[in-house]
């Protein structure tokens, strides 16, 4: 997708502070961080949302969920976070490209707003 933010991150056409990357999946930091930690996950490849997950992207997604598990304990997240997937408009979705925050590093609340 030629206008997508995170497209252009995973190709690196838009700069960001990546933390990990493999043949599918990137971890960058968010550019407005609301917690001490605050990390974006995504695939590489351009999927709109979960509502658009089919069976073939199971591996991937799987996998992206090692991937975040891997990253909590390197952060040092041993107390907890947060694994958040916003979708569509009234979820908060705002880039409309598959991606799953990881929030740590204080008490989260709930329920979110
Ligand atoms: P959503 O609201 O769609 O669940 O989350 C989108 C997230 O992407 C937001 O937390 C926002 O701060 C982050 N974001 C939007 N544009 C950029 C960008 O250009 N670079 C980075 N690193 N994060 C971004
Ligand atoms: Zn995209």
């Amino acid at each position: 997708m030629s206008d997508c933010i995170f497209c252009k991150i995973a190709s690196k056409d838009l700069p960001s502070k990546i933390l990990f990357e493999d043949e599918m999946s990137l971890a960058f930091l968010d550019i407005n961080p609301v917690a001490p930690i605050h990390v974006i996950v995504i695939p590489k490849i351009h999927i709109d949302s979960i509502d658009e997950m089919k069976e073939e992207h199971l591996l991937l997604i799987g996998q992206i969920h090692l991937t975040i598990k891997k990253l909590a304990k390197e952060l040092g997240l041993s107390d907890g976070y947060r694994i958040i997937n916003n979708c569509g408009a009234l979820g908060g979705q705002t880039v409309n490209h598959l991606h799953f925050h990881i929030l740590g590093g204080r008490q989260l609340q709930w329920p979110p707003g």
